[in-house]
């Protein structure tokens, strides 16, 4: 299991310099690999190491090879785009043998076209999980203040829970999630925040000046640090739960429009999006998994006995037409995600991946019908 870490470094003139002198490098590489049409590395270090070498004296020559590499995956994901061009101040890579990463004590070794040398970093309370880590690269980025750092640090993966229950989960827009076990979280708390944030938005954009535009740009930062700080928690508390899965809609496999205006608003919003990945990553760490499944149906389905028909819901309350059953819509849907789930997690015994549910296979296997209306 791999993380990332991120840190902060203040912003230094040589480490600025760097960043300019590999990416020249990788450029050189890249050009060289289109005129030529060739991504092997060893006719690359051959034919323009020693130039490169006497051109640069002072670089490091194992970074040269970072540059290199770097240069050679861009064009490989790229598939030699004519076009690639590494940007200048983008950001680099150090392997193993050029840097050094000490988060206990907070220092970072980076060798350097000025020497090996040692830059003192802030290490967040929340990385010192990850002290016993394994590091494996390093990025090393700039913007306008800083310095940016992401360490990827690799750990065991921790063995399987031993749960077999399935927890479901109907993300929507009145509660922000219906879970199967009954509890509601509802979106009353980001609703009011949204509110609020949105009638600051429209009194400085009305005011149009420099001032009101940097206050709008912080204030889309501090939202954003309010939903994520919202998501963090909120997943936290679902995957200390003791269930060893957890089941979501998969909205991604749905052609837009299918679904209509508020399943397409629910798809395109990225709070949601935001929320599986910090489920999947949290569930991942405690041996769990999250389940993706075939979003149809599941808020026509009744959880009871399965009959689908579209006059079984009626705003927020679910009434079965076939067998009386009455619910809250969005439980009853989060029941039909975590059965969905329940399915998938017993026919996949060892599942170490999300698994995205075959919609025909799930019709067949619950034996469906569909209502004709
Ligand atoms: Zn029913």
């Amino acid at each position: 299991m791999q993380r990332t870490v991120s840190l902060v470094l203040e912003k230094n003139k040589d480490l600025y310099a760097l960043i300019i002198l590999y990416n020249r490098i990788a450029n050189v590489h890249i050009q060289y690999c289109l005129e030529n049409q060739t991504l092997s590395k060893n006719d690359l270090h051959h034919l323009l190491y020693k130039e490169i070498r006497k051109k640069y004296p002072k670089f490091p020559s194992a970074l040269i090879q970072c540059a290199r590499d770097h240069a050679v995956e861009m064009l490989k994901g790229n598939k030699m785009n004519v076009q690639t061009k590494k940007r200048l101040d983008s950001s680099i890579r150090f392997d193993r043998r050029t840097m050094k990463v000490f988060l206990e004590s907070g220092t970072l070794q980076l060798t350097t076209h000025v020497g090996r040398n040692k830059y003192p970093v802030k290490v967040p309370v929340h990385f010192q999980k990850y002290f016993s880590w394994e590091v494996k690269s390093l990025n090393l980025g700039i913007n306008k203040k800083h310095c940016l750092v992401k360490v990827v640090v690799e750990g065991k993966v921790p063995e399987q829970s031993r749960c077999s229950e399935v927890l479901g989960i109907d993300l929507g827009l009145r509660n922000f999630a219906a879970l199967s076990d009954g509890q509601i979280i509802p979106s009353k708390e980001i609703n009011r925040v949204k509110r609020k944030y949105a009638h600051l938005r429209k009194e400085l954009q009305s005011k149009g000046t420099r001032a009101a535009k940097q206050k709008l740009q912080a204030l889309a930062g501090r939202e954003r640090r309010f939903m994520s700080g919202w998501n963090h928690n909120l997943t936290k508390y679902l995957a200390s739960l003791p269930y060893g899965a957890f089941a979501v809609e998969d909205l991604k496999g749905i052609r837009s429009g299918r679904k209509g205006k508020v399943f397409n608003r629910r798809r395109s919003n990225w709070a949601y999006a935001q929320f599986r990945s910090y489920l999947q990553y949290k569930a991942e760490e405690q041996g769990k998994f999250v389940l993706l499944i075939d979003p149809k149906y599941t808020s026509q389905q009744c959880k009871n006995c399965l009959y689908i028909a579209k006059e079984n819901r009626k705003g927020k309350i679910f009434h079965c037409q076939k067998c009386n059953y009455i619910s809250d819509a969005d439980t009853n849907a989060s029941k039909n995600i975590s059965r969905r789930g329940s399915k998938i997690f017993f026919e996949q015994a060892v599942v170490n991946q999300p698994y995205i549910s075959n919609y025909e296979a799930l019709l067949r296997l619950e034996k469906i019908h569909i209502s004709a209306a």
